[in-house]
């Protein structure tokens, strides 16, 4: 059941336009995704909430949109060159690959090896069941390509692997141009790219993806309560964004396994279909990023508190969020089946801001004296909300369909509208009907967004 839950809003993805495999006519290009009409409405909308609470709100926080290729040195500093691996396990009967963490017991197998305990020779294939795994050897993520005709080490250029470290590089530039004091932060929406070992469950993990994260500048000593305010903001936004609370849990990273530029570090999980797993990390990074980029850059990153007439490198909380992975909860989180006369009502309860379609427009038929009307009522609300207008098939159906995508509200033009120039909401949720007339309707349809 838990599987076709998956399987389900796979299918309804592809078959709605909002998710499909990149490349596909050519066989696909390996766990890359493309974001069809429906769907990139969908994720915009989930990255204009997160901006607007983010930073539109906020009155510490402010925005970037820094460059995806950056000085090769950058990595050097932030330490992925050195530390941005996985452990990689290759079997040498059937060479096939696998992340040691995904072998059957892997967060064991992940914590004997991290305790450098781990012994595989008791372990089968995943794919041949023969017990003749290689120990793993680091597997860098990063994606690596050259700037200019020549390929030397001279100039190697990564593809990000996350977008925060723009935000650290361009801090001094940001906090003199802002003159903002501590605490503030700085937020960015963008592409990262990791070249995942084994990607996998649909847009949950895949080797380009797109990512909200938010630095948090602060002095050394506030930054544990940030921390902890922050988990809290951050669970309260996903409440928001309609994810239950009891679909989602913290999971603090063991001493062990966190990143290595965190001295905290915690999950937000969501209940997927496919088990509990991160959608969201909250981590205190220290001064690490600014401390290593001021020795690798050889320019001071210090901050000057002019009250307390005091120097030094601002401890830093991250919040870092998925914005494929959030668009994914929120799909699951909104799917919903109800038994009626024709079977099935799927419904995607998706919040009216995040909604692709706010409002449809439909004639109760193709019929020729209803379609000029309708078409009038669709101008009409086309410049308040994203809005789509659908004339094929039966009534019923056209609403279906609607639910189906997640429209809150349906607006159907029949015959007595000719006459009384009015027209009829439907709610997707309860399914309840009202009319309105023409001239009212726009501001109707606001109230019931509560937009
Ligand atoms: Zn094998």
């Amino acid at each position: 059941m838990k599987q076709d839950v998956s399987e389900k809003i796979t299918s309804l993805a592809k078959r709605r336009g909002f998710v499909f495999p990149s490349s596909e006519i050519y066989g696909g290009a390996g766990a890359t995704w493309d974001f069809g009409p429906l769907g990139v409405e969908l994720k915009r909308n989930v990255k204009d909430a997160w901006w607007r609470t983010m930073v539109q709100l906020r009155d510490d926080v402010v925005g970037l949109d820094g460059a995806i290729l950056m000085h090769p040195r950058v990595w050097e500093a932030s330490g992925h060159v050195e530390n941005f691996t996985d452990p990689l396990v290759e079997c040498r009967n059937c060479r096939k690959r696998f992340r040691l963490d995904d072998l059957p017991k892997g967060e064991e197998l992940a914590a004997a090896w991290r305790a450098k305990k781990l012994d595989l020779s008791g372990v089968s294939c995943p794919n041949c069941g023969e017990r003749k795994l290689a120990d793993p050897r680091q597997f860098n993520l990063m994606f690596k390509t050259f700037v200019g005709p020549v390929e030397d080490t001279a100039s190697i250029a990564w593809l990000r692997p996350e977008t925060a470290q723009s935000i650290f590089v361009d801090f001094e530039n940001i906090q003199q141009t802002t003159r903002k004091k501590l605490p503030f932060g700085i937020a960015q929406i963008g592409k990262a790219f990791r070249n995942e070992i084994t990607p996998g469950n649909f847009i949950f993990r895949s080797r380009e993806f797109e990512q909200m994260e938010m630095q948090y500048f602060t002095r050394p000593s506030d930054a544990p309560r940030f921390y902890d305010e922050w988990k809290e903001t951050r669970l309260a936004w996903h409440v928001e964004q309609g994810i239950p609370r009891e679909k989602m849990r913290f999971r603090d990273h063991a001493d062990d396994e966190r990143a290595h530029y965190a001295a905290a570090a915690t999950d937000i999980q969501f209940a997927f279909p496919f088990g509990w797993n991160e959608f969201e990390g909250i981590h205190y990074r220290t001064d690490y990023d600014l401390r290593r980029h001021s020795e690798f850059s050889g320019k001071n990153l210090e901050y000057f508190d002019d009250v307390a007439n005091e120097r030094f490198i601002p401890h830093v909380v991250e919040t870092s969020v998925g914005a494929d992975r959030a668009t994914y909860a929120i799909l699951c989180a909104a799917y919903d089946e109800e038994p009626d006369k024709e079977g099935t009502r799927v419904v995607l309860r998706l919040r009216p801001h995040l909604a692709p379609y706010k409002v449809a427009v439909l004639p109760l038929s193709k019929n020729e004296r209803l379609v000029p009307l309708a078409r009038e009522v669709w101008s009409k609300i086309r410049p308040a909300f994203m809005s789509t207008y659908d004339e094929t098939q039966a009534i019923g159906r056209r609403y279906r369909r609607q639910d189906e995508i997640g429209t809150p509200l349906c607006v159907t033009v029949d015959f007595v509208s000719l006459d009384d120039q009015q027209v009829t909401i439907r709610e997707r949720d309860s399914m309840s009907q009202i009319r309105v007339a023409i001239a009212d309707l726009v501001p109707a349809l606001r109230e019931k967004l509560g937009a």
